[in-house]
């Protein structure tokens, strides 16, 4: 390559001598002609001029070919000037080349995003539609080129999507309803790139909310059918259990461990129903002023009575007066959930602490305990259903397998989170972080 470069610099040196040489030839030979003739001065002029007119020449046709010949081969020269024709020609060339390549690689990206099922809309800082693709026209029934040009927030009203434009994209996707037709459910999501500018990402997930639909409906309804007749085995099996005089010897074992799977499949099918009630929207209803401190020394009361014979040590220690604007009932079952937990999951004699108090991030329920603790590779899939670090155990102490579950469910419609921390044979603690003021106005998740 340096090579070459050094050839070509080379090259263009010995033109330019060429050049030298020829001009100062015409100069040399107008002057000696004159001389001949008795007017060297003015001969040497006309020599002069004659160059200078050829450059000019060549000037002009050069300005001309460069305005109007757009495609047409440069003029044809002689000398130097042929070389920068041939060099303009040259790059001039290339230019073209590189920019059919680039229009041929921006056609290319133009027709995938064309063809991608999501709905692409490309936005200028401002939130102005520069570009959309097919799928984005037909869910947010944008049309072209009518509304390239204009603000999106003035064609997508919804408050949500405003609040999400607002923000650059920051609060992840959302879900709204199609302007186009109410039934059709889309996620919208904001990505920045460039210069300030945004991608609106939207994808229909009307088959994915239905497929959802139909198994929660599934479930509840199975749930729901299932309940009637374990009632009835329930009443039965309770009533052949306390006349068991009357059994004979080798029932009674059987009838026991009947009742006690009756009652656990009790336990899962009322679960199972408060699950899907929690899941059929993302508010809780009916929110109260909780009086969470008697709650919890009622909660803790009924752990004590759970613990019976294990004889754990339960301390409650619970800002007197703190309240949480929420549902009754649902915050009652998540708390219990998490303090029956640590019973469970405590050995004989072990301390759990009930902790309820606020501070400057919001107030918390925090319940510690010094049992079995679970290993971290568990920790973040706690919360799923039928999720349990040890089946065989949590059957057998009555657990379902569904309680985290419920907790994170209600704790999602309070607008709080649980924390997990936990070390394996130190023991575990659960917080329940509540948003600051949810003391004092209903969640708005
Ligand atoms: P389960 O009905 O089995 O208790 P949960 O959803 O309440 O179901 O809990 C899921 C799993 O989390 C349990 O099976 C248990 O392995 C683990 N777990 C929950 N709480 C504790 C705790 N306090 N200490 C140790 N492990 C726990």
């Amino acid at each position: 390559m340096f090579a070459a470069r050094r050839r070509e610099i080379h090259d263009m040196n010995s033109k330019w001598m060429i050049e030298l040489w020829r001009a100062g030839g015409l100069l040399l030979t107008s002057l000696i002609i004159g001389w001949f003739l008795g007017h060297p001065l003015q001969f040497l002029l006309l020599g002069t001029g004659a160059y200078l007119a050829w450059h000019v020449f060549n000037l002009v046709r050069l300005e001309r070919w460069l305005r109007y010949g757009e495609k047409s081969d440069p003029p044809s020269s002689t000398g130097l000037w042929r070389d920068v024709f041939s060099e303009i020609y040259r790059l001039e060339m290339r230019g073209r080349k590189q920019q059919r390549k680039l229009a041929r690689t921006l056609n290319r990206f133009e027709e995938a995003a064309a063809a991608l099922p999501d709905g692409i809309v490309v936005l200028s800082a401002h939130g102005i539609i520069e570009w959309f693709n097919a799928a984005a026209g037909e869910m947010l029934g944008l049309r072209s080129p009518q509304d390239i040009g204009q603000r999106i927030a003035n064609l997508l009203r919804h408050p949500d999507f405003i609040a999400l434009l607002a923000a650059g994209g920051q609060h992840g996707a959302i879900e709204l309803p199609s302007p186009v037709a109410g039934e059709i459910m889309l996620t919208a999501q904001i990505v920045p790139y460039g210069r300030e500018q945004h991608l609106l990402v939207t994808r229909d997930i009307t088959r994915v909310r239905h497929l959802e639909q139909v198994r929660r409906d599934f479930v509840a309804n199975v749930s729901h059918e299932l309940r009637t007749p374990l009632t009835v085995l329930s009443g039965y099996l309770e009533t052949l259990n306390e006349s068991q005089e009357e059994c004979p010897k080798p029932w009674v074992r059987s009838l026991q461990l009947m009742r006690q799977q009756a009652e656990r499949m009790q336990r899962l099918v009322n679960d199972l129903l408060m699950l899907s009630r929690l899941e059929l929207d993302n508010k809780a209803p009916n929110q109260t002023l909780v009086a969470v401190p008697d709650m919890l020394a009622a909660i803790v009361q009924d752990a004590r009575a759970l613990s019976g014979e294990r004889k754990h040590r339960i301390h409650l220690d619970a800002t007197p007066g703190l309240r949480l604007c929420g549902n009754h009932d649902e915050l009652r079952s998540a708390f219990s959930n998490l303090v029956y937990n640590a019973v469970q999951y405590t050995p004989a004699g072990g301390d759990i602490h009930v902790r309820w108090f606020s501070d400057g991030r919001g107030i918390h329920l925090q319940v510690e305990d010094t049992g079995e603790g679970i290993a971290p590779q568990h920790i973040p899939r706690l919360t799923e259903r039928f999720y349990r670090v040890d089946s065989a155990r949590s059957r057998e102490s009555g657990g379902t397998g569904l309680g985290l579950a419920i907790v994170k469910h209600v704790l999602t419609r309070h607008g709080a989170q649980l924390r997990i921390a936990s070390e394996l044979g130190k023991g575990s603690t659960f917080t329940c972080d509540f948003p600051p003021g949810a003391d004092t106005r209903p969640s708005n998740a």
